[in-house]
């Protein structure tokens, strides 16, 4: 981001700032104050994608959310979504995709400071060590975690593991019911077994409410999965679908992360652009779960 746009966005926070503490005073007043989750990829100095921040960065980055949040496990937060019941703004930190750069520094630098996170995990990659499909189209040769990377982030107490499908697929796009079991449900009890560890939550790739799929979450209802996770941004209040944890990007520029995690009056005020909550239709009636 430019050093001008940067500007914009921080005289933005700075105008907005008096509505931003009355609402943070408020909601924490009642117990409705909001969990963020913010979600990463990939953790290096090397290869610098758009999915990837540099070591610095995310260093800024906890040192900025553990000097303003509270910062919660997902299973923790979706606690107290589910509770309707939140006293402060709280921060959980997820990882999508599994990427083996996070195992050199991001996963130590989270256990050093006895933080946790939980890291969703594509489980072909992290089984043949293929790179995903989105570094392979640029050129670039980002190694997947292995599972002995895996089984020691589970040893480490802070870091719990997540499903991400089989392929990286858009499951939003999957109508075939048994692609649908296998990426979904198969690929995550395949992922259970390799790391010999439950696994109760999953994040859609991508993410985007267009990626999302109604049948795929009931399957993950069914199949004992807590939650899924989106990422197309949002806040999570208590009293919302505890079910569907929404998360916000990890974004290297730390003036638009502070935007987002001091509450934007845009993005609570039901403005369209702004994207509402994704709304999942109920289960069909008569189905066993
Ligand atoms: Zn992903």
């Amino acid at each position: 981001m430019s050093v001008l746009k940067s500007a914009m966005v921080e005289a933005y926070t700075a105008t907005t700032w008096p509505w931003r503490a009355r609402f943070r005073l408020v909601h924490s007043r009642v117990g409705l104050a909001p969990l963020m989750v913010l979600f990463y990829h990939r953790v290096a100095d090397h290869d610098v994608t758009p999915w990837t921040i540099t070591t610095d960065d995310f260093r800024h980055h906890l040192d900025y959310l553990q000097s303003k949040f509270e910062i919660v496990s997902l299973a923790e937060g979706q606690r107290r979504i589910a509770m309707r019941f939140n006293p402060h703004p709280c921060v959980a930190i997820t990882f999508d995709d599994g990427y083996g750069d996070n195992s050199e520094f991001a996963i130590k630098e989270l256990n050093t400071r006895s933080l946790p996170a939980t890291y969703f995990v594509t489980l072909d990659n992290v089984l043949t060590g293929e790179p995903f499909s989105h570094d392979a189209k640029l050129g670039i040769n980002a190694r997947p975690n292995t599972i002995d990377e895996l089984r020691q982030m589970i040893a480490s107490g802070n870091i719990e593991i997540g499903g991400h499908t089989r392929t990286h697929a858009d499951v939003g796009s999957i109508h075939d019911s048994a692609r649908l079991q296998d990426e979904v449900i198969d690929a995550t009890h395949e992922l259970e077994r390799a790391i010999d560890q439950p696994i109760r939550y999953f994040a859609f790739p991508f993410g985007l409410p267009a990626n999302l799929n109604d049948a795929a979450i009931n399957l993950l209802r069914r199949n004992g999965i807590l939650a899924f996770c989106s990422a197309y941004g949002g806040y999570n209040f208590p009293g919302d679908d505890p079910y569907h944890i929404q998360r916000i990007h990890g974004d290297p520029e730390l003036a638009r992360l502070r935007n987002w995690l001091t509450i934007d009056p845009r993005k609570v005020q039901g403005i369209p652009r702004y994207q509402p909550r994704y709304t999942r239709l109920p289960e069909p009636s008569g189905v066993q779960l």
